[in-house]
This record gives structure tokens, C-alpha cells and sequence, in this order.
């Protein structure tokens, strides 16, 4: 379980995290959903321990890691840009976690893993070769293959267009249940969130404002903003709902 408690964190003066308290299941993919601008990547990235936060604590199956480094926390991230290194290849960049590391994917499970994200005809090409979903795979098996303990993935969907979108919620459903992993997706549309994950935590300004499974949200809004930024961006009407939750069982 990773718990965040009392998390704060200021950017020049501006609150930007302001006192979050949250725990992750293991196993769970929990969803970030809010505007932009509302904390999101910053939360993730405390998380990762890529930035500091100013206050506060993060356990880790009842570890404090709040000092321990990104490295040693065994946490790993798909960053929205995907952040593939030009010059190597394809399989350049997915072995590319591997070297002189103990924890990661054998030759064995690397290979499976290539055949699971089906890039194995793709695995010469330069990163300039490949379109935007197989970049998307490629970052996706770099950071797998380090066996994190959680997974990151901050918009992972941004990117892509509609009909791709879809077969890239599936597969990430997929590699959380076939690699028992812990995920925490950050996005800013509702029904990405609603369709993705066991739970959605829904920020606003900083704040936590709801944080429950896509039944509870949808049928029970803590407040006027999850309410209207579900709502709003959806672009449903009530009826719709039902619809909607429906493929969130799919
Ligand atoms: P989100 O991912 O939800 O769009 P972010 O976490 O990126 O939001 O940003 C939250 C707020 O913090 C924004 O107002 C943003 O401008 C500010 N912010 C983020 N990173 C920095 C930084 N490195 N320096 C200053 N302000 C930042
Ligand atoms: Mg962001």
C-alpha cells in the first residue's frame, strides 16, 4: 500500500498540493482526474521522487520513503511526452533500464513482454520511424522492464486519436492485471478515468474533492465541482450516465 499523508507543496508562494492524504491499494489502478493546472503531474512526480515535496509523508507498504530517492523507491514512470532517447533504436530504448541493473525483466521476460506489446516488427526502427502509439509501446516496455513496483503514467492517452485510444486503455488494463501492478494514471478527462480504473481521485486546485470507485463518483458526487466537471466535460446527460457506467464494467 503507498500512503500520502498530509502531502503540501508550494511552487513560488503558490499552493499547489495543499495538505493530501490518500492510500493506494496494491494492485489497483487509481486514476489522478482534474483540470490542468490542478496539481496532477506534480502529485505523480513527488510520488516518483523525482521532485521534493515541502511537507508531509509517503509510506510504502508501511516504509517511510519520503527520503529515500527515486531510485532506491523502485517506482517508474511513462512521462506524457514518452521521453525515448533519439539516438538508440527501438530496442535500444526498451533495454535501455537494463544495464547494470538487478531488479529488472531477464532476456527471457524482456522477450515475452515485446510479444505481449506485439513490437517485435518495430524493434530496428529509430524513434522517428515509429508512429504514435508504438512510441507509446516502446515507453511503456522501457519503463515495465524495470519490474517497478509502481506503475506511472502521467496522460498516457493525450497523445493518441480516438480509435487508438481505446486499444491503449485495454492493453493498460491488461499489463496492470498480467503484472499484478500497482498503476496510477494521471488525466484530465472524465471518462478516461471513469473506464480505466478501480478508483478515481478527483483534484481541484490542490484539494482533494472526491475519491471513490467510477460507481460511487457517478452515482454519488461528493460536490457541485465533481459534479459539474464530470458532467460538464462529459457532455451527458443524466441518462447517459447509466451508459456510461456501463462500459466502465466492460
Ligand atoms: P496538472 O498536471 O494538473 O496540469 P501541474 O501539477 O503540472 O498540474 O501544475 C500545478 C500548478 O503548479 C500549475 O499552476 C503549474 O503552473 C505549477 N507548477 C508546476 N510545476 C512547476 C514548477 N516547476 N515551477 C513553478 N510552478 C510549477
Ligand atoms: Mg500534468
Amino acid at each position: 500500500m503507498l500512503e500520502l499523508r498530509n502531502v503540501c507543496k508550494k511552487f513560488d508562494n503558490k499552493i499547489v498540493l495543499d495538505n493530501m492524504n490518500l492510500e493506494i491499494r496494491n494492485g489497483e489502478i487509481v486514476s489522478m482526474l482534474g483540470p490542468s493546472g490542478s496539481g496532477k503531474s506534480t502529485l505523480l512526480n513527488i510520488i516518483l521522487g523525482l521532485i521534493p515535496m515541502d511537507s508531509g509523508q509517503l509510506l510504502f507498504e508501511g516504509q517511510d520513503i519520503s527520503r529515500v530517492s527515486m531510485k532506491d523507491r523502485g517506482f517508474n514512470i511513462v512521462f506524457q511526452d514518452y521521453a525515448l532517447f533519439p539516438n538508440l533504436n527501438a530496442y535500444g530504448n526498451i533495454a535501455y533500464g537494463l544495464k547494470n541493473q538487478t531488479r529488472g525483466f531477464s532476456k527471457a521476460e524482456l522477450e515475452e513482454l515485446i510479444d505481449f506489446l506485439e513490437l517485435r516488427p518495430h524493434l530496428s526502427k529509430r524513434i522517428d520511424q515509429l508512429s504514435g502509439g508504438q512510441k507509446q509501446r516502446v515507453a511503456l516496455a522501457r519503463t515495465l522492464a524495470t519490474k517497478p513496483k509502481i506503475l506511472l503514467l502521467d496522460e498516457p492517452l493525450s497523445a493518441l486519436d480516438g480509435v487508438i485510444k481505446e486499444t491503449i486503455k485495454t492493453r493498460i488494463k491488461a499489463i496492470a492485471a498480467r503484472y499484478n501492478l500497482t498503476t496510477i494514471i494521471v488525466t484530465h478527462d472524465p471518462e478516461e478515468a471513469l473506464t480505466m480504473s478501480n478508483r478515481v481521485l478527483i483534484i481541484d486546485q490542490g484539494h482533494i474533492s472526491q475519491y471513490g470507485t467510477p460507481a460511487q463518483v457517478i452515482h454519488t458526487p461528493a460536490n457541485p465541482f465533481v459534479e459539474q466537471f464530470i458532467l460538464k466535460q462529459l457532455e451527458i446527460k443524466r441518462d447517459n450516465i447509466y451508459h456510461l457506467f456501463q462500459k466502465c464494467h466492460a
